[in-house]
């Protein structure tokens, strides 16, 4: 079965950390972010953020410009592989 793109992977992040994917979304997340090290990157790095906006209660935190910065990063990590 073949898993998400990155940029599938990336547009789920946040609501796979708001809980609002389906069971069948969140695995699939789950399965790129296993084999996927720069998803797995920007997910540490996005659930980091959101455990600490999330002491201050639920927040849009501008979640627009915030996904485009993530989005920029995996672009240039696929881009220009370490
Ligand atoms: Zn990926």
């Amino acid at each position: 079965m073949m898993t998400m793109t990155c940029m599938e992977c990336v547009e789920k992040l946040q609501p796979f950390l708001d809980r609002e994917l389906s069971n069948g979304e969140r695995v699939e997340v789950e399965r790129h972010l296993a084999v996927c090290g720069h998803c797995a990157d920007s997910f540490r790095f996005e659930a980091g953020i959101l455990h600490v906006v999330g002491r201050c209660g639920r927040t849009t935190f501008a979640s627009e410009e915030f996904k485009a910065r993530i989005r920029v990063v995996v672009q240039t990590a696929i881009a220009d592989p370490k």
